[in-house]
């Protein structure tokens, strides 16, 4: 049952309530309780010196000896107030009036003559004293103080009954006795109702995300109110379905694309294979011109392969890059080199250009492949008798590396796809031995080198005089000092 954050929720209210209400109770009844026994103690006093006041102006206007007697019982009868006694006291704490003469319903029944005793025995050396004195079964508070009349010591008690105050501090705990356990009942049964309701929402939630699947990832959790928390909750995971959603999208197609590419090679390998294997007697050249075809398609799968595995690790987070120190401007022209005999095939000038040297430290083998694939677009678009021209700078925080060829650039349309996976340009055309038989993933391996390398790669300009692409590589990741050994 505690499993239920409803219940939960209703139970730490209910016990904090009934915590803050029992303290509210104690210390309301510990308040008045105070407060009436200082007006009892405060109206004591006044009434004892008051009565004093009474017995010396009796003994002042009848001094002669045994009048004390009279004195007491005129005082007494003219402060005579419902719940209080008087008490007088000699020396040897005798009473002076006797029970008999004090009216019948106010006395203590049998004033026992121990009861100077136990004021005196709280604070011998004081002259005044106050405190709860329990008579005949009856709860009186007493004021006890010490006074002279005719030359003799005498005590006088004063006595009020706390029998009102009792019952109303009862009557006190008894109605918090009853309202307390109904107001935690009510407040238990409306917390209850409350924490149902505020988790209402959360219950719709769950539900709705208990049904959402790969096949409908396009639904959503309701928003109630996009403000409140659990708005924010259902939003946030809205946004979390949205990437899901998207990201197995993009999986989808990637897995669609790349069995599409991945099909017409080796449609093209089985075709090739089952012409030259029906034929019975075919030339050796047949052969070889068949072999031919069978290892460029071997050779275009492969490298497609390659590409997807590439893309694969890097998606899932499973290609460390291994930094190391290198010179940028060095490395532009050793694959400006490696693709010099490429060029040469289609009469392609190449130009190398580094006005510095621009050490950096970065993954190098990434950056070749980069770099390569650069090269490798830019000779498939460069036609016959182009140039290429390749250009590294080192500008505040960034260096750059440019790759710029003089083809017939890229249409404007297609500008914003060509880092797409699977994007080609030239898709609808047939695929021919010019064209590389590319299957649109190498500039999408450029970007992600590019974004691991905390840089980017941009298509700087595309037109009919060419297209130049630039790469970004921020300082952060470049050497501070030069490579040790520059080779
Ligand atoms: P591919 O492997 O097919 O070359 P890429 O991702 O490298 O794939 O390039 C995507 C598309 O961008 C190409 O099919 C081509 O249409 C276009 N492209 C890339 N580089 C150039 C360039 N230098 N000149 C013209 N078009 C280019």
């Amino acid at each position: 049952m505690l499993d239920s954050v409803r219940v939960r929720l209703t139970f730490w209210y209910t016990a904090v309530l009934t915590c803050v209400l029992v303290v509210l109770a104690l210390t309301t009844y510990f308040v008045l309780r105070q407060s009436s026994m200082r007006r009892t103690d405060n109206s004591l006093v006044e009434l004892a010196d008051a009565f004093l006041t009474t017995v010396n102006a009796e003994l002042h206007d009848q001094p002669e000896a045994g009048s004390l007697q009279n004195a007491v019982q005129t005082a007494t009868s003219e402060h005579s107030f419902r719940d209080f006694v008087f008490l007088v006291f000699d020396q040897q704490n005798r009473a002076v009036v006797t029970s008999q003469d004090l009216p019948a319903q106010l006395l203590p029944t049998q004033a026992p003559p121990d009861l100077v005793q136990k004021f005196t025995d709280t604070a011998p050396q004081s002259s005044r004293q106050i405190r709860n004195v329990r008579l005949g079964g009856q709860h009186y508070r007493g004021y006890a103080r010490r006074f002279l009349a005719e030359g003799q010591p005498y005590t006088l008690i004063v006595l009020q009954s706390l029998h009102t105050q009792n019952e109303f501090l009862e009557q006190v705990s008894g109605t918090f006795a009853l309202i307390i356990p109904l107001a935690i009942l009510l407040a238990s049964i409306g917390g209850y109702f409350l924490a149902r309701r505020s988790l209402s929402p959360v219950v719709a939630m769950s539900a709705q995300a208990g049904q959402i699947g790969a096949t409908n990832l396009h639904e959503r959790l309701p928003v109630q109110n996009a403000k409140d928390e659990l708005g924010l909750l259902a939003a946030s995971f809205n946004e979390l379905l949205d990437r899901l959603d998207q990201s197995f999208e993009r999986q989808r197609r990637f897995v669609a694309d790349a069995s599409h590419e991945l099909r017409t090679p080796v449609a093209v390998l089985c075709g090739e294979a089952e012409v030259a294997l029906s034929q019975s007697a075919r030339s050796p050249e047949e052969y070889r011109e068949s072999l031919d075809v069978l290892r460029k398609e071997a050779h275009r799968l492969k490298h497609i392969i390659e590409d997807l595995f590439t893309l694969a690790r890097a998606d899932a987070g499973q290609y460390p890059l291994i930094a190391t120190d290198f010179y940028l401007d060095e490395l532009a022209a050793e694959c400006a080199r490696s693709v010099r005999t490429l060029a040469l095939a289609k009469q392609i000038t190449i130009h190398c250009e580094a006005v510095r040297e621009i050490p950096v430290r970065a993954d190098e083998a990434l950056l070749r492949r980069m770099i390569l694939n650069l090269l490798d677009n830019a000779i498939k678009h460069t036609p016959q008798g182009g140039s290429i021209s390749v250009a590294c700078h080192r500008q505040d925080s960034v260096c750059t590396l440019s790759v710029a060829d003089s083809g017939s650039g890229i249409p404007a349309e297609f500008q914003t796809h060509i880092f797409e996976r699977f994007f080609r340009a030239d898709k609808v055309r047939a695929r021919t031995e010019s064209d590389g038989g590319g299957a649109g993933l190498g500039l999408s391996i450029c970007r992600w080198i590019a974004e691991a390398h905390q840089g980017r790669v941009e298509l700087t300009s595309s037109g009919p005089a060419g297209s130049t692409f630039t790469f970004f590589l921020p300082l952060t990741s470049i050497a501070a000092e030069p490579p040790a050994n520059r080779g």
